[in-house]
């Protein structure tokens, strides 16, 4: 899968890529992240890639030429990937959409600066407003990373452990269950007896009744719309025991 990454600061991504899994997925050749400095796609001597706004009023906008140059002549034209477009007032992105976009083979990213972009941009050539949440930041590239983050490590070969995904929470519409690792005892707080016991079929109905449990605690707004169809049947039973007692329940 190859990331083009549109940014006028490309030197913001190279300490979180070169790092970790993502940077052993790159080598392993799954991923690949290029980076297309917009200023490289200006006209003029000072590769301005902003301008005042028109009707007045603060701050800077990015300009749409060098934008849709950049993306045009590394996607096509008109681009054939999706293209995301870094800022809070797109939908917020989540693990569905991860799923999603980690099908394709190739996915473009503008990130942004100062108060916004020229809205030809957005109408024109944009697939996705994508937002990491209901607050503004200074710039694209931290979105940018995150989402980048989230999708690379679904990609086939990236995690260690192939099912570690699988559980995740949001993946499977429900919060992870809990973990615990040695010692068995830890001031006087044990790991529960049921991870000890060696029982499979036990241990994975434990899971499954915490990670409704506590997305029932946590997050109710997701167990309203979990389908217990999915579980197996002792922890379908607790699900809809737990609904029927829930304030939750809608
Ligand atoms: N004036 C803009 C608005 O109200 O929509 C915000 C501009 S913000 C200062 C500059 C850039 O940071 C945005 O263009 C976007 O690329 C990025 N950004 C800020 N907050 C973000 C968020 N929550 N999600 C995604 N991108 C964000």
């Amino acid at each position: 899968m190859k990331f083009e990454i549109f940014t006028i600061l490309p030197e913001i991504f190279s300490p979180y890529l070169s790092a970790s899994i993502l940077d052993k997925a790159a080598k392993k050749g799954l991923v690949e992240f290029n980076l297309h400095n917009i200023r490289d796609y200006t006209n003029d001597s000072h590769h301005t890639t902003d301008d005042t706004p028109y009707g007045g009023g603060g701050g800077m906008v990015m300009k749409p030429e060098p934008i849709f140059d950049a993306v045009e002549s590394v996607t096509g034209t008109p681009p054939q990937c999706p293209v995301l477009l870094m800022t809070p007032q797109g939908k917020v992105f989540d693990q569905e959409l991860a799923h999603t976009l980690a099908e394709e083979p190739q996915v473009a990213i503008i990130c942004g600066r100062y108060e916004g972009y020229d809205e030809r941009i957005r109408e024109h050539l944009v697939t996705h407003e994508v937002s990491i949440g209901d607050f503004v930041l200074t710039g694209g590239e931290l979105p940018a990373l995150l989402v980048m983050d989230a999708i690379t490590r679904l990609l086939p070969g990236v995690l260690g452990d192939p099912t570690g995904a699988i559980d995740d929470s949001h993946s499977s519409g429900l919060l992870e269950y809990p973990h615990y690792t040695r010692p068995v005892e830890y001031r006087g707080w044990r790991v529960p007896d049921v991870l000890l016991s060696g029982d499979h079929q036990k241990i994975e109905d434990w899971r499954s009744m915490q990670a409704i449990e506590r997305t029932n605690k946590k997050r109710p707004d997701m167990i309203l719309k979990f389908n217990p169809e999915e579980l197996s049947k002792k922890p379908r039973a607790f699900l809809i025991d737990l609904l029927k007692k829930s304030p939750n329940k809608s």
